[in-house]
């Protein structure tokens, strides 16, 4: 085995998924660190600090979504997917708007897995600003992964997160839909160009009046300069 791409803690209880997570995460590169129960699970993530987590929701003494309240709470904001049973708890995580960066309906291929970690490394590695930017009056602080509009602190998901982070990197210039999702979301397919449009209103939703957010028409989006 190579180079360790870095350790990955998966919290599940049941035996022969998490030991298939641990098989295929391995054989991609990964150190894997497995628990079974929510506490030790999230005093383990909190311990090792792994460069991204894998939630099972269903879990005995604390379930994924709450571990995943309490990282962010306290301001942890490393990658977690979720794995779920139930479609309706899908709706519970994205409702919460916890910061998760993906989600996989059980039953899942352990490759699917790999594949999505993957892509959310590479989005998070490319977050480009080192000191906190501004646009109007929103600040960005990519290192702490912080958002404050007029003051107040915006709560974005990694995904509007970094999203907000690629118009911020260069403001006044129009990124096209193309070049945000293949920044962003490290996918070069056109027919996902809704993907960023509605980002885009969350975003909008979020930041209010203090939006810097510009459209233009046919091409793309900016922020203020
Ligand atoms: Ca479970």
């Amino acid at each position: 085995m190579g180079e360790s791409k870095g350790l990955i803690v998966v919290v599940e209880d049941e035996r022969a998924i998490a030991d298939l997570q641990r098989l295929y995460l391995s054989e991609a590169g990964f150190g894997v660190h497995v628990e079974s129960d929510g506490l030790t699970g999230l005093a383990s993530i909190r311990r090792l600090h792994p460069v991204a987590v894998v939630l099972d929701v269903g879990l005995p003494s604390l379930d994924g979504i709450e571990i995943c309240r309490r990282m962010r709470a306290a301001d942890d904001w490393t990658p977690v997917i979720f794995v779920t049973a139930r479609d309706d708890e899908i709706d519970r995580i994205l409702g919460l708007e916890l910061g998760a960066d993906d989600y996989l309906t059980k039953p899942f291929s352990p490759r699917e897995l790999v594949a999505r970690i993957r892509t959310i490394l590479r989005r998070h590695a490319g977050t480009p600003l080192a000191t906190p930017v501004t646009a109007g009056s929103v600040t960005l602080d990519a290192a702490r992964r912080r958002v404050e509009a007029s003051g107040r602190l915006i709560e974005l998901t990694s995904t509007e997160f970094d999203l907000l982070a690629k118009l911020m990197s260069s403001p006044g210039q129009v990124f096209t839909r193309e070049q945000l999702l293949s920044s962003v979301w490290g996918q070069a397919d056109y027919g996902l160009g809704r993907t960023v449009d509605v980002h885009i209103a969350q975003l909008r939703a979020k930041l209010g009046a203090d939006s810097p957010i510009r459209t233009s028409r046919g091409v793309g989006y900016s922020v203020l300069e």
